[in-house]
């Protein structure tokens, strides 16, 4: 049973009396980028405007400075809305985050007014450093989500589907260590770090053909020796892998060290290999991605349950989602194939009005869809039934 046209009514209202301010809030944080773990003025500003609500706001959570946690209603069941509000280095806001946290605050807000009378909790988390940091992941490790039944937040896009692919995600550094020697007057004593280093390369390539679909792996040269008339010495690089799930995951990244570990072999230098654990794939719950859906859909916005024509990149959200049911929908706020995430005209358009006019539809459909979920038993139920028959 969805949500009683009134309160579907109350929520929006209450949305749109906080418009002057939620537009000055998203242009604020869009004209003042800040990058992961620096997200300070838009962690006060944020918290600011919950502080002038009412709210009590807990900072400094899970030990993150730029983290923060607003809580309204009382008891379980306990939905959480999430925020982002990093940037990028170079291209500002181009991933949107502004967007996103208006968008949660928006919903926040909104779903306070009426938690009252459905019992249950919204809890809005200020999430930081979602664009290589994994704010999320420290968030889970610290127990945040320990007493969370369901979490959700936008994303902005090109496009608006319900839920996406997001892949799960590791970065392997390679330091070649070979032996100098003057690359006129005495090559043969030398032993290349750059030729290992450039080998690795060649040999991930040849293996592509055994990928399974999905996997995403990329890399660059972060050392490429150190003068042009040494046989270099040193040599570095780094690669992202990223496949659907972690099993693949881990293959892949078999396969990649072992390409650096022949290289080396060839050239007869050594490697020293460097592992950092990225994000988990995105476990999308449809019961509770299709009844957003159904809201912005409401709000004249029907979004499509998934398009796999479009690319997928990797977020904290997908850790998240194997803790508790999650949804991450996305929502244009450019035309279809106009632009996408971390592009300069994406970062425009999450500072224009279009940005805006959509951050405040998902503030409307995740407010509805957080009382859906405290209010209706039978949604819960459904959201629960696919949590636990997940193939995982
Ligand atoms: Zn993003």
């Amino acid at each position: 049973m969805s949500l009683a046209p009134e309160v579907a009514t109350v929520i929006d209202r209450a949305v749109d009396s906080n418009l002057a301010e939620l537009a000055s809030l998203s242009g604020r944080i869009h004209a003042n980028p800040e990058l992961r773990f620096e997200e300070h003025k838009a962690c006060a500003w944020l918290t600011e405007f919950l502080a002038a609500r009412g709210h009590t706001v807990e900072r400094n959570v899970a030990g993150l400075p730029t983290a923060f946690r607003a809580r309204a209603g009382k008891g379980s069941p306990r939905v959480a809305i999430l925020a982002e509000y990093d940037a990028l280095p170079g291209v500002g806001h181009a991933c949107g985050h502004n967007l996103i946290a208006t968008g949660a605050i928006g919903a926040f807000v909104a779903a306070a007014q009426v938690v009252g009378s459905t019992g249950g909790e919204v809890v809005l988390l200020g999430t930081p450093a979602e664009e290589g940091g994994g704010g999320k992941i420290t968030m889970i490790d610290a127990g945040v989500f320990a007493d969370v039944d369901a979490a959700m937040m936008f994303h902005p896009f090109d496009r608006d589907l319900l839920a996406h692919t997001a892949l799960a995600s590791l970065w392997l550094t390679f330091d070649f260590k070979g032996k100098p020697s003057h690359a006129a007057i005495a090559p043969h004593a030398g032993k290349s770090a750059l030729t290992a280093c450039l080998d690795t390369f060649r040999l991930v390539d040849g293996q592509r053909v055994h990928f399974r679909d999905g996997v995403r792996v990329h890399g660059y040269v972060t050392n490429g020796g150190q003068a042009v008339n040494i046989i270099p010495e040193r040599a570095a690089c780094e690669f992202s892998v990223r496949a659907l799930d972690g099993v693949e995951l881990a293959r892949v990244r078999g396969i990649v060290e072992r390409c650096a570990r022949g290289a080396a072999l060839a050239s007869d230098v050594e490697v020293s290999i460097g592992v950092r654990q990225g994000y988990k794939d995105m476990v999308n719950n449809m019961a509770l991605a299709r009844r957003f859906g159904a809201h912005t859909g409401a709000l004249g916005r029907p979004a499509r349950e998934r398009d796999d024509r479009i690319g997928a990149g990797s977020t904290d959200m997908g850790d998240v989602s194997h803790v508790v049911p999650s949804i991450h929908p996305w929502l244009a706020i450019v035309d279809e194939g106009e632009a996408l995430c971390h592009e300069r005209r994406f970062a425009e358009a999450a500072g224009a009005p279009s940005g805006l006019s959509t951050a405040l539809v998902a503030a409307k459909a995740m407010a509805r869809t957080a009382v859906d979920y405290l209010a209706d038993a039978e949604l819960r139920a459904a959201v629960s039934a696919e949590w636990t028959a997940r193939a995982r």
